[in-house]
């Protein structure tokens, strides 16, 4: 898409928009979800999920990593999640992996010396491996076990597993498939229990 096009449609989205819309939204925020997902560009949740403005709390991360939880340490993701989870009282967490992912072919071998933040970011995380290993280009089987590794990641976090375990909280291992667009839950994915 065109940069003028994106241009057009901020400048037009006041008036699409109604006043009662705006005024809802001024009054605050509740939404249903913390929406963790991969920065990539062909993700789009509102796209995916239907939801309306307010809906989802969106925490976006190169890979979707999710760093475990360090409380003499200060991150925008911990912070983020933080937020969502203790300050808006959020009842639903979905952390949504993807196919075709980069930062999980890095993981799995492609090389990332054009790009020290992003391998600083991910070996902080991870261990990167050594050598280029033969994949499937899709990712599919790695991107899930990608997402099931950021569901424990998240078990870390001692406020989540609190609102868990009173019943006030659940949490969503999602599976978007860029090619067909498909949204699976790998059954594996259900690290605080059934979806
Ligand atoms: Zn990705």
């Amino acid at each position: 898409m065109d940069i003028r096009r994106l241009i057009e449609r901020a400048r037009e989205h006041p008036i699409r928009r109604s006043k009662d819309t705006g005024r809802t939204l001024a009054a605050g925020q509740q939404p249903t979800a913390l929406f963790i997902t991969c920065a990539d560009s062909r993700i789009v949740p509102a796209a995916i999920t239907g939801a309306e403005p307010g809906s989802l709390f969106e925490l976006r991360t190169a890979g979707n990593v999710i760093p475990e939880y360090r409380p003499d340490e200060c991150s925008s993701e911990m912070a983020t999640i933080e937020f969502a989870v203790v300050g808006l009282r959020v009842p639903e967490i979905i952390v949504c992996g993807h196919s075709h992912c980069g930062a999980v072919s890095a993981l799995h071998g492609a090389a990332l010396d054009h790009l020290p933040t992003m391998r600083g970011w991910l070996s902080r995380h991870h261990r990167l491996p050594e050598a280029i290993t033969s994949i499937d280009p899709a990712l599919r089987a790695e991107g899930q076990q990608h997402l099931l590794n950021q569901l424990r990641a998240l078990e870390t976090y001692p406020f989540i597993q609190d609102r868990v375990r009173a019943g006030e909280l659940r949490v969503h291992g999602w599976f978007y498939d860029i090619e067909t667009g498909d949204v699976l839950t790998p059954a594996a994915a259900t690290a605080f229990g059934p979806l």
